[in-house]
């Protein structure tokens, strides 16, 4: 067992209803980066809450945020990364993509919690919002501030102390399956947010057709980065906890096919990783596999 989870792991209770009995789904590994540890995808058998336990504590997850991490990853490499972000950053600039939700909101005050390298918040920035970020990647922000925005914050949400009622918007996307207690942090937003203000949250589908079929394999799950595996039932239980009430309730497709990764996640072929982990098949495959991939991630709007 030690030697297959190297960093030390702690059992946590439930989010949603505090109980600590849960029933194992399956056993997930870091795909991603391949880093060494075995992890159990399980469900509370109380309120059907699906998460990783037990999970690495704080200082062992260090290990699993490595520098290559594509999300903090500095701009300016070469390679697919930066040509998939310029090509991410024109489709947002013109389509919205999954922050179209928030196009039919009044611009005001908005903040990007997990706001990564700013992408985002550039892109509403230019649609007339005040914006402000907040990421724990020393990197990630230091990004965010080099494309000229303002307010970003190092660190997590609560300890940038922001006034009660301040923002117009909040914005968590592919956040808040990260956070080791979602509970705590809606509460925040809640606070943080003023009366009739929304909340939009992108997350993994866990009921999605790809979940479904990749299991383990399925590039969402992520672990053990992904704390939490999404539902419509439970993330609408959390939220109802923290009094938000849910508006809208949609679902988006990774840009960059997640069912292309998920094959390769799921196979030992060299030749076939080798063959699909590029650019291109990610482009053809998001349009040949569109029925399989099209419920990928939530889309959550929700008002307080
Ligand atoms: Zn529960």
């Amino acid at each position: 067992m030690e030697r297959m989870n190297p960093v030390k792991l702690e059992n946590v209770n439930c989010e949603i209803c505090g109980k600590r009995e849960t029933t194992i789904l399956f056993k997930a590994r870091d795909y991603c980066h391949e880093l060494p540890g075995e992890f159990n995808v399980s469900r509370c058998s109380n309120c059907g809450l699906a998460y990783l336990n037990p999970r690495p504590t704080k200082e062992g997850m260090e290990v699993y945020y490595p520098e290559g991490y594509a999300p903090h990853k500095r701009m300016g490499g070469v390679g697919d990364i930066r040509f998939q972000q310029r090509l991410l950053g024109f489709f947002i600039k013109f389509h919205g993509g999954e922050l179209r939700t928030l196009w039919r909101l009044k611009p005001g005050k908005i903040l990007d919690v997990g706001c990564g390298g700013g992408m985002y918040l550039k892109a509403l920035k230019e649609r007339g919002w005040t914006v402000y970020g907040v990421d724990a990647s020393a990197v990630a922000t230091q990004r965010a501030r080099a494309l000229g925005l303002n307010n970003i914050f190092t660190g997590e949400l609560h300890e940038a102390r922001h006034p009660d009622n301040l923002f117009d918007a909040i914005l968590m996307r592919h956040s808040l399956e990260h956070m080791p207690h979602p509970s705590e942090t809606l509460a925040e937003v809640h606070r943080i947010l003023r009366p009739g203000g929304a909340v939009l949250i992108v997350a993994p589908n866990f009921q999605s057709t790809e979940a479904r079929l990749f299991k383990q394999h399925w590039y969402q799950i992520d672990a053990p980065r992904h704390f939490y595996f999404l539902e419509h039932s439970t993330i609408r239980n959390l939220l109802h906890k923290h009094n938000f009430r849910i508006t809208t309730y949609s679902f988006s497709s990774r840009p960059f096919s997640s069912f292309v990764k998920s094959i390769t996640y799921g196979t030992t072929s060299k030749v076939i990783k080798r063959l699909l982990d590029n650019t291109i098949s990610y482009i053809i495959s998001h349009v040949i596999f569109w029925p399989w991939h099209r419920d990928t991630s939530m889309v959550v709007l929700a008002k307080k």
